[in-house]
């Protein structure tokens, strides 16, 4: 990251413990996080369920104390345990947006969206309250509509008004708790759209928490992707996508093969060779660092797309090349723009996604190669 960066959130080894029985060994949610939110990017917490994104979050918002660690937020601490400073979620340069979206029932668009110029940290007076929402709900295509109460809106609309009340408010960073997780699927990715394009709009900082991927990487400018409390890798989506740090990132994000490696030797024109059930491999892509390219375990990772497939003619024995091998296809899907196969090759079976004409049926010989410069080995 550059020097000039500014950054709205910086969370420096977060840890958080819920109280446990006593006598047992304590446990954390969130177990030593450490990341930046730099100003005008859009953040996303993504891991499986129980990862420990929401308590990080609610730790952001001060809704949960953490147990240890830092937080500072547009240059102030807003948590530091030696310190013991906590600043009450109310007085953070926060807005949270949650999942049921926290529209009031009982007010008109307008008041809702009004809100937080009235109760809020930066309260405001008179007219122009009215005005500067209603100019909110104009640019959110909600203007029509300020009069009417906020329970005749629908799902998306909902969304939007709580996205722009939330904005009205002047935080420094909005948090967003898996928003879209009541939509139906089709509603979803257009308010995803959306989202992205109000936040680009508005140059907002968003931290926005999903266990969904494809949320993830559509949305994001960084991704943190969390496992058991603490953070395997953080990176731009095509990064974190073409060059996993760890199998369990290669394995959440997208599809990936992952082939166990029995032994690993470091490659003198560079990359990796390793030693596999399917044959030796030369990987150009490494998690590794140079020198530690010797030993064994680990996985090669492949994606399916990358995986290169050609049918044989079943009278001759094929001639193969380095880094090709031979497998027996298991299964085979038409899925209209591309071709599903299952090959199995020294009983390992590899997932490839193949052009839809190639014609190969169950049961037939084909030859597989794994191109080394989209070819990862990974430590773990
Ligand atoms: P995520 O948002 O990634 O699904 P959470 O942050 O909600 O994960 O939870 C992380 C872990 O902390 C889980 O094991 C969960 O059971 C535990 N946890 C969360 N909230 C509480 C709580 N209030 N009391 C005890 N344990 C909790």
């Amino acid at each position: 990251m550059s020097m000039d960066t500014v950054n709205s959130i910086v969370i420096t080894e977060l840890r958080k413990s819920y109280d446990r029985v006593a006598g047992s060994e304590t446990t954390y949610a969130v177990d030593g996080v450490s990341f930046d939110v730099p100003k005008g990017q859009f953040v996303t917490l993504l891991g499986p369920s129980g990862c420990g994104k929401t308590t990080t979050l609610r730790c952001v918002a001060g809704l949960e104390r953490a147990t240890g660690g830092r937080i500072e937020m547009g240059g102030q601490v807003v948590f530091d345990v030696p310190q013991k400073r906590f600043v009450r979620p109310e007085d953070r340069p926060i807005a949270m947006v949650p999942q049921s979206y926290g529209i009031w029932p009982h007010m008109t668009v307008l008041d809702n969206a009004a809100f937080p110029m009235r109760h809020g940290r930066n309260r405001r007076r008179g007219q122009d309250i009215r005005k500067r929402a209603m100019d909110m709900l104009d640019q959110v295509g909600l203007a029509a509509m300020a009069d009417r109460w906020a329970t005749q809106l629908s799902g998306g609309q909902q969304q939007r008004l709580a996205f722009a009340r939330a904005l009205l408010g002047d935080p420094e960073v909005l948090l967003l708790d898996e928003p879209l997780s009541n939509l139906d699927a089709k509603l979803r990715a257009k308010l995803r759209q959306e989202l992205r394009s109000f936040q680009e709009q508005f140059g907002v900082t968003a931290l926005y928490v999903t266990h969904d991927q494809a949320e993830a990487l559509a949305l994001s400018d960084t991704v943190v992707v969390m496992n058991q409390g603490h953070v395997e890798q953080i990176d731009r989506p095509e990064q974190l996508y073409d060059h996993p740090r760890s199998a369990f990132v290669a394995d959440f994000i997208g599809n990936a093969n992952l082939i166990p490696v029995q032994d690993v030797s470091a490659r003198r024109e560079g990359g990796v060779i390793a030693k596999t059930g399917v044959g030796t491999v030369l990987c150009l892509r490494s998690s590794v660092e140079e020198d530690h390219r010797t030993g064994s375990g680990g996985f090669v990772c492949v994606r399916p797309e990358n995986v290169e497939v050609r049918t044989t003619s079943q009278q001759e024995t094929p001639m193969l090349e380095d880094d090709e091998f031979i497998g027996t296809v298991e299964t085979s899907e038409f899925l209209g723009d591309r071709l599903e196969l299952v090959v199995r090759a020294a009983d390992i079976p590899i997932t490839i996604s193949a052009r839809a004409g190639l014609g190969c049926r169950p049961g037939e010989d084909v030859v597989v190669r794994f191109d080394p410069t989209t070819t990862s080995y990974l430590a773990s």
